[in-house]
This record gives C-alpha cells, structure tokens and sequence, in this order.
C-alpha cells in the first residue's frame, strides 16, 4: 500500500478495527464490494469472493438472508482461510438479523462486521427490541457494525414523526431537506443508541446512501458535521456501465476531497457476463486518479486522433493497461512501490515524446506518414526505437526489465 500523496485533510473520526484491518483515523481509505451470488452457495461463494479480494477489495459482504445462507456463511470462511485468503467478511441482515444472528453463533463469530439497517429491523414495539438484540450479538462477540441507512428504506416511523414535527414548526423545511435530516438522524440517533446499549464508538461505522449525485454530497456532509463516527461512502443504486462509473466517480470524488469518507464502495449493475471485480478496478481507480492511495501502474494514453495510422496504438494501450493489472497481485509483494509506475503509450510526435518522457517508461507511436519506428523512453531518457510486428512483446519485455531494475525488493 502506497503513503498517502493527498494534500486532503481527511475528516477526524474514530478508528474502527474490522478484523486484521483499520477503517478511519490516519488508516487508508479502505475499498469494500458485496458478492451477488446466492450465500446459500457456498462454492459460488468462496469463488467470486477469492476474484474480489484478488482484484482488491479489501471488506467483501455477503447478504445473509436465511437460516440456510446463515448456516453458509461458516462454511465460506473455512474455504477462504484453507485458499489463504483471510479477507474480512461483513454479513448484510434486514428483517430477520437479529434471529439469525442469535440462532446461528458461528455465523455470528464467522462475519468480522455486522450490517444493520436501521430501516428494516422490524417495525414497532419489536423494533427497538430486534435492533438491541443485534447490538447485544456484536457487543458479545466484540464485533464492529456499519449502521446503514438507505433512503430507498428509510425508518417510516422517523419520518412520519419528523414530518409531524416540521409540520407544527413556524418555518418548516422543504421535504428535501427534512429527508435529508430524516437520514440523518436515523444513522446517529441509532448509532447513540448503540453506544448507550453498551457497544464502543470505536465499533461503529456509518453510511447513509442515496441514489441521487446532489442528495449523496447534502446528506453525507451533513453527517460528517454532525458526528464523529468513521464514515462508508458509496453511491446506492448507481446503475450500468459508464453511467453507474460517472455518477459514482462524480459524487464520491466531491466528498473525498472534502476529507469525507473512510470506506467507499462503488454500487455497478454488472452487464450480464461482466465480472463482478468491476466495481473494484473502478473504487480502485477513483482513489488512485486523486493521488489517495496507488494500486496498480497507470497507463497514460492519448485519445488518438486523424494522425494515428492505425488502432495499434489503442490495442496497445488496452494490452499494456491489462498486463500491468493482471501481474498486479504477484508484483505487489515482490516490487514494493511498482502501483505507483506511470507508463505512456502516446499515438503520434506531437505528444507523444514529451508524455513518454513525464512517465517511468514511455512509448510513442508511428502517426500518420511517420517513419513506422516507436521510441521509448525510461526515466525522461529515450533508450530504444522498436520497429516491427513484435512492438507490443518488446515494450511489454522492456516494463518487466524496469520493473525487475527498479522495484525489486532489496
Ligand atoms: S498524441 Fe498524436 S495521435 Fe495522440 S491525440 Fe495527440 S496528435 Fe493525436
């Protein structure tokens, strides 16, 4: 993991210890995914989760909905840990947590957080009941949750009560604004809750998400103002392809640079037979473009234009970028500081030379009535002019000679 390069001042909240890792406080900005398999199967399970944490989703969360998927979700660890994966698992309860969490103990001691949604706990008398007896299983087994609120779910009780109250005010607010409070208040009003039923602040991590861009950056800093609880960021629902990458990309990148945000997933609708790790690559490439954390080597490309010859220079791009990801989790323990490796591949002399000469290693391209040869740069320095059908293999051979030269641990 990279120090921090952000002249950000970040948000002061209190550290949560989630298993081997640390959320909040001085800690990284952590990246979290949720599986879509059903946790009922168990080998479907353990395998997209072993993808997420490959790619490097640091929190993987598995919907626990029933007593089968409760009595899986032991299961799923003992596979992790016999594959070496020790990633921390968050189980997701709505309506019947508070039974499953009590009924099933090694599903209780198995998760390293709980999830609880203070909207679907239960609804009247037995609220307040079902929401203690959750509190009370991770003050037992000295468990963090994330108490997270979603407006698609919001505590109706609250909200009629709110509603009520702004009524009878003498300058009532407008509904957004009271559906922002509403949020709000459910997250720290239940998190108070929390600590005066006995679990520590230092177990407690919360997250009001929305649909919405604008209502994402109101509600989240009007919650970073009001308390002092670490925060999960994300963008609910954010939806397909580059749509769902945008608005994340959008609302997140505001709030992070306002120092709000200790954990942060991105919420994509996979396209069918899309990997779920999308959603990783992007929260990864979110935090590295504002210089939060670095993950992998960047590729800087052009976007082409009239005096690119052929889509050479795009292949090349898209080959060197998905090489460079792929040997990513062998590279990250043998060549400390290679995630933060910048590499050009330019399309034509007009950029191409002067970018190839900002990165760690650069190619430029053969444009448009060019002499077909593609020089490359190593630190600033052009060392070679490749020529041929084979320009690819020789670059991608020339990034592990830098890499093997530059990175390997001493
Ligand atoms: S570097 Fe050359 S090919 Fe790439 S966009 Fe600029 S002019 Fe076009």
């Amino acid at each position: 993991m990279s120090p921090d390069r952000s002249p950000i001042q970040r948000r002061a909240c209190v550290p949560v210890r989630i298993g081997h890792l640390s959320v909040g406080g001085d800690a990284p900005i952590v990246i979290q995914s949720m599986t879509n398999t059903d946790t009922v199967d168990v080998e479907a399970t353990v395998r997209q989760t072993l993808a997420l944490a490959r790619a490097g989703s640091e929190l993987v969360r598995l919907t626990v909905n029933n007593e089968e998927a409760a009595r899986a979700v032991p299961r799923i660890r003992e596979a992790l840990d016999a594959q070496g994966c020790a990633v921390p698992l968050v189980g997701d309860f709505h309506f019947n947590g508070h039974r499953l969490l009590n009924d099933h103990p090694a599903c209780a001691e198995a998760l390293a957080k709980y999830r609880i949604n203070p909207g679907n706990v239960g609804r009247g008398e037995k609220k307040d009941a079902q929401y203690a007896s959750m509190i009370e299983t991770a003050c037992r087994y000295d468990r963090p949750v994330r108490i997270g609120v979603n407006w698609g779910s919001l505590d109706q009780e609250l909200l009629a009560r709110m509603m009520d109250e702004n009524n009878r005010a003498a300058t009532p607010q407008e509904p957004q604004q009271l559906m922002y409070e509403a949020m709000v208040e459910s997250a720290v009003s239940s998190a108070d809750r929390a600590v005066a039923l006995g679990l520590p602040k230092d177990h407690i991590i919360l997250s009001c998400k929305m649909s919405g861009v604008q209502d994402l950056i109101a509600v989240y800093r009007m919650l970073g103002a009001r308390c002092d609880y670490a925060l999960h960021l994300g963008l609910t629902e954010a939806g397909m392809g580059s749509k769902g990458i945008v608005a994340s990309t959008a609302a997140l990148a505001v709030l992070l640079q306002e120092g709000i945000g200790d954990t942060i997933r991105v919420s994509l609708t996979p396209a069918p037979g899309e990997a779920r790790t999308r959603e990783v690559e992007v929260a990864q490439e979110i935090l590295q473009s504002m210089g939060l954390r670095s993950f992998t080597p960047m590729v800087t490309a052009c976007p082409g234009c009239g005096r690119t010859t052929s889509d050479t220079f795009q292949h090349l791009a898209q080959d060197i970028q998905a090489y460079l990801r792929e040997r990513m989790p062998e590279w990250r323990g043998t060549y400390p500081g290679v995630e933060q490796m910048q590499v050009a591949v330019m399309g034509c002399v007009v950029n191409g030379p002067g970018e190839s000469k900002h990165a760690n290693i650069g190619i430029s391209l053969p444009g448009n009535g060019e002499r077909p040869a593609a020089p490359v740069f190593v630190d600033g320095e052009k060392v070679a002019t490749l020529k041929g059908d084979g320009i690819a293999e020789q670059f991608k051979r020339m990034v592990d000679e830098y890499i093997e030269r530059h990175y390997r641990a001493r």
